[in-house]
């Protein structure tokens, strides 16, 4: 299989050959432990004379199982942060460490199997592959982790149905409304059973409705799959609907982070509302990661 030429975007192919990668790394949700630890991180940019700090110094913990929205304008460093966190790009200084993995410190090799296996991630603009059917799209990630064919065939179709999506399984992207290709994405970034979602401004490109659909598919996952959740948004009533804690930020610094900011009522089962069953309602299966 060809290397990925999207290498910087593509966090799901690991942007090198699936005949390089080793075996899948057992996944557990790890809830409560420090999933995420970024200290004094950096990401400079130089630009001819200028020097663009777009993360300047971030010291951040994060935990598992928790649901993070990353806040600022635009132009503040949200998606460079989340491209460090997902090993897309690396640090100019200081560490990232998830899982207790030092990402600056991983081969290459290793990054691609902690993109292939850890992190799940999603874009704004989707990114599936066009001549590919959403089955396709999906199973590419089991392929180059390689699972088995006849395993590959179960898991995607599990997947498409976890998102709505079965019935559509054979379509191209381009047949699909912009809230199902988000699925879709969706069922491609939980494929490999990843621990973190990272996903950048998800519902950048959907009407409101279609953004609520979607968001209640990733705070499902991150309920009832356990997976630690960093949203970057710059709607402030989905980070305030959807996420425990806003994080924001400004010309690549941390200023605020503000915890416990769940809407009140929004039923958190099992920790807000320990009178509720973890797998009660919603589309999902409970099943833990
Ligand atoms: P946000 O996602 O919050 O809109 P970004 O992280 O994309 O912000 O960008 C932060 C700053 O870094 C911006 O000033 C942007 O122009 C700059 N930047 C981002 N990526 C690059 C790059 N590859 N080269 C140079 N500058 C960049
Ligand atoms: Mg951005």
């Amino acid at each position: 299989m060809a290397t990925c030429r999207q290498r910087t975007r593509c966090a799901c192919f690991g942007g090198i050959s699936a005949s390089r990668m080793t075996s899948v790394p057992g996944n557990s949700p790890e809830n409560g432990k420090i999933a995420i630890h970024t200290e004094a991180l950096c990401r400079h940019y130089r630009m001819g004379e200028t020097l663009i700090r777009a993360v300047d110094g971030i010291s951040l913990q994060v935990r598992g199982g928790e649901f993070v929205a990353l806040l600022g304008s635009s132009g503040s460093g949200k998606s460079s942060m989340l491209n460090l966190i997902a090993g897309l790009d690396r640090p100019t200084s200081g560490t990232v460490l998830v899982q207790e993995r030092d990402l600056a410190r991983l081969s290459r090799e290793e990054l691609a199997k902690y993109r292939l296996h850890v992190v799940g991630m999603v874009f704004q603009s989707f990114n599936l592959i066009a001549s590919m059917t959403l089955a396709e799209n999906v199973e590419l990630p089991l392929r180059f982790a390689e699972v088995e064919r006849s395993k590959r065939e179960n898991l995607v179709r599990e997947a498409l149905e976890r998102v709505g999506l079965r019935a559509r399984m054979n379509h191209r992207p381009s047949e699909l409304s912009g809230g199902e290709q988000q699925r879709a994405a969706l069922a491609r970034a939980l494929i490999n059973r990843p621990q973190l979602l990272l996903a950048d401004e998800p519902t950048g490109n959907l009407d409101s409705h279609t953004g609520t659909e979607i968001m209640d598919l990733v705070r499902e996952f991150n309920r009832q799959l356990g997976m630690t959740v960093v949203m970057v948004t710059h709607e402030r009533a989905l980070a305030e609907r959807y996420a425990q804690r806003m994080i924001f930020l400004a010309d690549g610094k941390l200023v605020d982070d503000v915890r416990g900011y769940e809407r009140p009522g929004s039923d958190r089962p099992g920790v807000d509302r320990p009178d509720m069953p973890v797998a009660s309602g919603g589309g999902l299966k409970g099943e833990s990661a």
